[in-house]
């Protein structure tokens, strides 16, 4: 008999067996959704496989699909197979990782649009607009001489603007000119201009109008790389990059050619970026190189915009897609080519549900697929490092910067144990760096100042019994923000006090406020330089499009210092920023965990990287009260590889990755005795399996987690380290069996190859 085997977006393991009736017979197919009876209701699944078999056990308890939802298979073969693969890596339950990876619409609802409403009534599509193309019509020089004399103002700029560039809108005119549309109109009564019309995503990504781009000739460097990838992308060829670049070395040109290359051969692309919010003028690069047919995925599309963006991408009317972490399941035909820009970013770690890594992901992808991964950054990953040792990755170098000027930042370390600040300056800026901040405002020119701390006070303190007030539900201090008429937030489970008025441990008044975070810094600077236009670029001014209006106010000139958290060290092209100050570079060392160094060096990097990226060249003044901390002293002297090398060296001696595998088990409860003895069943189950006795797998733990209490749940952690993945894998297959005993409202859940320490 026909069996299907049908995920069900629950965190359970295991698919379940359905039985095909007769009516439906060759109308189920894998990637398909259904609707089938589970327990008590009627629930969407994923049709995983179909076969001919007789059941395991008895057939009269197998339950008929009932309804087929789709037609075409919702999740193309090569995407399905990915995801059934992914889950494995993880052990994580296939319902849990359907369910991130099937749009919102397409897993909770059976009222699929119809075919009607998706596409047109009166010309009007589900998100999308309109706009009028205007393109220099080919015999324009003719036509132009024969208009002589006729044309005067507007058209006559417009014409002069189209000639520069090879396609632009109306709105994008409109921008300029108050009366584009009038001069459009002229011109193309004059047959100097055609017109066409095209749909425009209606997302806030493509809210500006762009002109097309000439793309401009490569360095050596890029040349070369580029070449590398056309030629694995012609070839067909199933190979892997690693593409570094120092920072502003043009790694978006090249990665820009790869996708014409793959777009050339009837491919279609994906780009991962790490945080899709902070990157318009990065998507703004790619739409004026392929034009508006770019699908954007962002955290802020409404699910029918998303549902048409899927459909659109499965058939290939969008072959490019861009987007964060979860755009790793975008349904791209045909796909040749994955792109993991920045891929060192913790961010594509997803750390809730089925923990995947986006960028290990997209090599698994990318190799099943038939298609070419590159993962750019200018401070890889030592994962990235390894795997270019071992040969599964191939180098590609763009060791200088693209802009023929613009040479890496020089590097000032000031020692906050012996200089301090200037008389009468504010405290938490040294002498060096007042007078470089004055420099550079005397110069017209931009200063960035970055401090990893957002709030005006990281801690309240109290000058009696030394206390400091904490969460409620969590083992963290909270952050006194002046912002709002000044209260306590925690920045874990977003609690909101307001400041007592005495300590709570022991009643006596005397609160103070210690520590510095972003929003008073910017309150000094804006004392210390009141002729200085300040801003603040963190999560509490800005999320999202308002970011990029803070960015922009910085591209305009508008800003002369602007003032933020790791939000200002994310790939910004700022062409007259040649001032970074880091105020407090220790922060970033003190985490407990084996990547902080790691972290702190790259963190640095890319701060520093946003100096002096143009034409005048750029200085980085970095404080700190330990000024020989190797991930600064490598900072400093840009030295990459020196820094990958010395770190490797530590970790293949403490063996941590990439020498070695971990994995994660994290347990937590409301309860901390409940809670710490279900954590010391799982050490214990995984002690007795085999992998352990054999000594190929280590077990520590139970430990309290550094972060010992979240929005009021005790947190334990067991961590598993094996030279291999096999033994860790067998070991937490045993432990698989043993997660039964564990009850609501204790949860555990396995983490596979950890990012977060936490
Ligand atoms: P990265 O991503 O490596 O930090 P970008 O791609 O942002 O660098 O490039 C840095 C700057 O150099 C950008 O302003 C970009 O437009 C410019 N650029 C890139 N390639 C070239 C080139 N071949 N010629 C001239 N300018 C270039
Ligand atoms: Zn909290």
């Amino acid at each position: 008999m026909l069996i299907a085997e049908v995920a069900i977006p629950v965190p359970l393991g295991h698919p379940f067996s359905y039985a095909i009736p007769a009516a439906l017979e060759g109308r189920v197919g894998p990637g398909m959704r259904v609707l089938c009876q589970f327990g008590p209701r009627q629930t969407l699944g994923v049709v995983l496989d179909v076969a001919d078999r007789e059941p395991s056990f008895d057939k009269s308890k197998l339950k008929p699909i009932g309804v087929v939802v789709d037609e075409e298979p919702v999740l193309p073969g090569e995407l399905l197979s990915f995801l059934r693969e992914l889950a494995s890596y993880y052990l994580a339950p296939i319902g849990e990782v359907l369910r991130m990876a099937l749009p919102a619409l397409e897993r909770t609802q059976v009222k699929t649009l119809s075919a009607h409403e998706v596409a047109s009534i009166k010309g009007r599509k589900i998100g999308v607009r309109q706009v009028t193309m205007v393109r220099l019509a080919a015999d324009a020089a003719q036509a132009r001489t024969q208009s002589n004399g006729k044309l005067r103002g507007q058209a006559l700029e417009v014409l002069e603007y189209l000639t520069a560039c090879p396609e632009t809108s109306v709105p994008r005119l409109e921008q300029r000119w108050k009366s584009a549309r009038q001069a459009v109109k002229k011109l193309a009564q004059l047959g100097l201009v055609e017109l066409g019309r095209r749909e425009v995503p209606s997302s806030p990504f493509f809210a500006e109008a762009v002109d097309r781009d000439v793309p401009p000739s490569l360095t050596v460097a890029q040349e070369r790389a580029t070449v590398a990838l056309r030629d694995a992308i012609a070839a067909r060829e199933v190979r892997s990059f690693l593409l570094f670049g120092v920072t502003g070395s043009g790694k978006t040109e090249v990665y820009l050619r790869a996708i014409a290359a793959c777009l050339a051969a009837g491919r279609g692309a994906l780009v991962l970026v790490p945080e899709i919010a902070l990157t318009p003028q990065l998507v703004g690069r790619f739409r004026a190189r392929f034009g508006d047919d770019v699908a954007v995925i962002h955290s802020g599309l409404k699910e029918k915009e998303r549902h048409v963006m899927w459909r659109r991408l499965r058939n290939g009317a969008v072959q490019v897609a861009i987007g964060a972490r979860s755009a790793l399941f975008a349904p791209v035909k045909n796909l040749g080519l994955i792109v993991v820009d920045e891929e060192h970013d913790g961010s594509f770690k997803q750390e809730e549900g089925a923990r995947y890594h986006a960028r290990d992901m997209s090599l698994l992808r990318a190799h099943r697929a038939g298609a070419v991964a590159v993962l750019g950054s200018a401070t890889p990953s030592l994962e990235a490092e390894m795997l270019c040792r071992s040969g599964k990755l191939a180098r590609l170098e763009l060791p200088e910067r693209a802009h023929a000027a613009a040479a890496l930042p020089k590097v000032e370390i000031v020692d906050l144990k012996r200089i301090g600040s200037l008389p009468g300056g504010p405290p938490l800026i040294s002498a060096p760096l007042h007078r470089a901040i004055e420099q550079t405002l005397a110069a017209r020119e931009q200063t960035i100042l970055f401090l990893n701390r957002r709030g005006f006070a990281p801690s309240v303190v109290c000058n009696a019994c030394g206390g400091i007030v904490r969460c409620r539900l969590c083992s963290v201090a909270l952050t006194f923000h002046r912002a709002a008429g000044g209260r306590l937030l925690c920045h874990y489970c977003d609690f909101v006090s307001a400041l007592p008025k005495a300590c709570p441990s022991c009643q006596k008044p005397a609160l103070s406020l210690e520590g510095l975070g972003t929003e008073k810094l910017e309150s000094a600077i804006e004392e210390a330089f009141p002729e200085a236009k300040v801003a603040r670029l963190d999560r509490d001014v800005a999320s999202g499009a308002k970011a990029e209006s803070v960015l922009e106010r910085v591209r305009a000139g508008d800003v002369d210092i602007l003032v933020g958290t790791q939000m200002v060290t994310k790939g910004h092209d700022l062409p007259r920023v040649t001032l970074v100050g880091v105020i407090n570079a220790d922060a970033a060392f003190s985490m407990p965990d084996y990547r902080a160094a790691e972290r702190a060096f790259q963190m640095l990097v890319q701060v520093a990287g946003r100096a002096g990226r143009s034409d005048r060249p750029g200085t980085v003044i970095i404080q700190t009260r330990d000024p020989e901390h190797p991930a600064l002293r490598f900072a400093a002297r840009h030295d990459v590889g020196g820094f990958i090398e010395r770190e490797l060296e530590a970790r293949r001696e403490l063996l941590y990755p990439p020498f070695a595998r971990l994995a994660l088990v994290r347990i937590d409860g409301p309860d901390e005795r409940r809670t710490e003895a279900a954590a010391r069943e799982i050490a214990r189950t995984l002690s007795a399996t085999s992998a352990v006795l054999a000594g190929q797998v280590q077990v520590r733990g139970p430990a309290p987690a550094p972060l010992s209490r979240l929005r009021g749940r005790y947190r334990f952690q067991v961590l598993l380290r094996a030279k291999e993945r096999r033994p860790l894998r067998s070991s937490l297959f045993g432990l698989r069996s043993a997660e039964g005993r564990i009850a609501p409202p204790i949860r555990a859940v396995i983490d596979v190859d950890p990012v977060q320490m936490m």
